[in-house]
């Protein structure tokens, strides 16, 4: 029998669209049966299970799924055996505390022999331990943010994105107690054809996301400017420098990092820089 990976992924919800079309970019194919619980990849030796996010991190400890991909939020909520293997820079969230509007915070002693709803009862446990409070926590499955209007509870621990969820139900984030996104995370020992193949994927993982964080960048630019542009976009190894059809000038190939783009063009501009074009990139290999 043949090694193959399984992966589990969100069946529907926040997680699955951008879980499936990482892989996608990562070069597997699958046949698109919606509703079905399993697919084969057609060019790679990896079977996807689709299931709830919440159920993952057990599948994985039970070995049903050697690897999945789910919010931090719910890898650490679960305390399951499962390593975090890669940040995967989707479905950013936090979670955060958040009480009725009118309520004077005074800070975090505020939570002291308050009642917390949450779905995040492990998550909330351990904030409140760090910070030496006690108040008790009332683990409710959904809907935590009606939990004070209804007098369930004091003050609410959820995943905050926009914040317009809190605003409607009269609460206002207080703390945040976790910074999450995806994650993908894995048995801590699989076996070494396993491996194999999880190294293969991380890497075309890792290939992605620097496309992703990157753009390729050419430029035209008189000949004194290309050290200095040089310094500020060299690139992966050195930027392509062709002469120009006109004398005294050149046109520059590199590779600028997303996170600084718009400090970097304005520095090329001011070096004598023009005709900038910018090309996203599809795959990076470095
Ligand atoms: P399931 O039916 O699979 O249990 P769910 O309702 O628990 O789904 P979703 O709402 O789909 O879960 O959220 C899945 C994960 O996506 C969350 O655990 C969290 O990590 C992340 N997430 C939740 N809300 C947001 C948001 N507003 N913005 C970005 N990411 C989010
Ligand atoms: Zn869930």
């Amino acid at each position: 029998m043949s090694t193959v990976l399984r992966i589990a992924i969100q069946k529907s919800g926040r997680l699955q669209e951008d879980s499936l079309k990482l892989l996608k970019e990562s070069g597997l194919q699958f046949s698109n049966g919606r509703d079905q619980l399993k697919a084969q990849a057609r060019n790679f030796p990896v079977e996807l299970l689709f299931l709830r996010d919440d159920d993952i991190p057990q599948y994985i400890e039970d070995r049903v799924a050697d690897v999945g991909i789910v919010g931090e939020n719910v890898w650490i909520e679960k305390e399951k055996h499962n390593e975090l293997i890669k940040r995967l820079d989707f479905a950013k969230c936090r979670l955060s505390i958040a009480i009725p509007r009118a309520e004077e915070y005074t800070g975090i002693s505020y939570l002291k022999g308050k009642n917390i709803a949450t779905s995040y009862p492990v998550i909330v446990k351990q904030f409140l331990a760090k910070n030496n409070i006690e108040a008790g926590i009332h683990e409710i499955s959904g809907s935590v943010e009606i939990a004070p209007g209804i007098g369930l509870a004091d003050a609410i621990c959820d995943i905050v994105s926009t914040g317009s969820t809190l605003l409607s139900n009269g609460l206002k984030e207080v703390e945040v107690v976790l910074q999450s996104e995806a994650v993908l995370i894995a048995t801590p020992s699989l076996e070494k054809g396993k491996q194999a193949l999880l190294d293969q994927l991380l890497f075309r993982i890792q290939a992605v996301q620097s496309a992703k964080n990157n753009k390729y960048i050419l430029l035209n630019c008189p000949n004194e400017a290309i050290e200095k542009i040089t310094s500020v976009i060299p690139g992966m190894k050195s930027p392509t420098i062709m002469p120009l059809g006109r004398p005294g000038w050149s046109s520059l190939h590199s590779v600028v990092n997303e996170n600084d783009f718009w400090e970097r063009i304005g520095q090329l501009k001011s070096f004598g820089a023009e005709g900038i074009l910018v090309i996203p990139i599809e795959k990076m290999i470095a």
